[in-house]
């Protein structure tokens, strides 16, 4: 790993990948977000993109590639929801959450590999959730999208795992960002109860865990889903 590396971060705009980015800035890293608002942190180049584009994600990578160099560390991120239970859910529904959550990670990890291929060095980390293996009411859209990330992740491994680059899954459970926010208040103390730390967490606490998957210290790790969840998703 060099000391100031490339970092294109999807959804840096808020939430998670806001406190993402801001961690690897304050690690003397170059960062860059490709979210549709542009409304990035301080110290973060803003490539502006949609992740249910190709052409959008492959000029974003153009963008900051041209800025900062190869890109070094992917951390796939966006994600939306659009829950609805099974019997009411449409296909838009479903197609929309698959489009971004999933399709958009294939995009972006497609585009992201030959040039770590190159390199022979990369860190590759994919938000997904606690849902994903776990199951959620009213989630079979957003829960197949995340479950799908682990298949991404461990293909990735067995394919480009002897060439320096490391593919891990990040699941975390409830975090305070708009996405929680936007739940209802009795849904959000039934989710708050059936957490073992009894509690949701802040983005930065997800942020910490990023950092330390594209870190030199977790060369060897790869493949892995590794919980951020105060315990709720144990044993799943
Ligand atoms: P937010 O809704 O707060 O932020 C979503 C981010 O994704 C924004 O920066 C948004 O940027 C970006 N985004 C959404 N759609 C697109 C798109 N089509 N193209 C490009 N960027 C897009 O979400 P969170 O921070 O809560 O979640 C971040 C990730 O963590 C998601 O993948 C989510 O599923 C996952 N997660 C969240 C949990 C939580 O409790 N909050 C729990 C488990 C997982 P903009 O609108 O500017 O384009």
């Amino acid at each position: 790993m060099t000391a100031q590396r490339s970092v294109l971060i999807t959804g840096g705009s808020r939430g998670i990948g806001r406190a993402i980015a801001e961690r690897f800035v304050a690690a003397g890293d170059k960062v860059a977000s490709l979210d549709r608002t542009g409304n990035v942190p301080e110290g973060v180049l803003s490539v502006r993109g949609d992740v249910t584009d190709t052409a959008s994600v492959d000029a974003a990578f153009a963008a900051a590639e041209a800025a900062h160099g190869p890109v070094e560390v992917l951390v796939a991120n966006a994600g939306m929801t659009r829950d609805q239970l099974l019997i009411r859910m449409t296909d838009e529904d479903f197609d929309q959450v698959i489009d971004v959550n999933l399709t958009g990670v294939f995009r972006c990890v497609r585009r992201a590999t030959t040039p770590m291929l190159r390199m022979k060095r990369g860190r590759i980390v994919l938000i997904s959730s606690v849902v994903g293996l776990y199951g959620g009411q009213g989630q079979v859209n957003y829960a197949a999208s995340k479950a799908a990330l682990v298949g991404i992740a461990r293909s990735l491994t067995r394919e480009v795992g002897s060439r320096g680059i490391t593919a891990n899954v990040v699941a975390p459970g409830f975090i305070n960002t708009d996405m929680t926010a936007a739940l209802p208040e009795e849904r959000q103390a039934a989710y708050r109860a059936a957490i073992p730390a009894g509690r949701f967490a802040e983005p930065d606490e997800v942020a910490s865990v990023v950092e330390f998957l594209a870190s030199a210290g977790a060369g060897y790790i790869s493949g892995a889903v590794v919980p951020v969840d105060g315990g709720l998703g144990m044993g799943h």
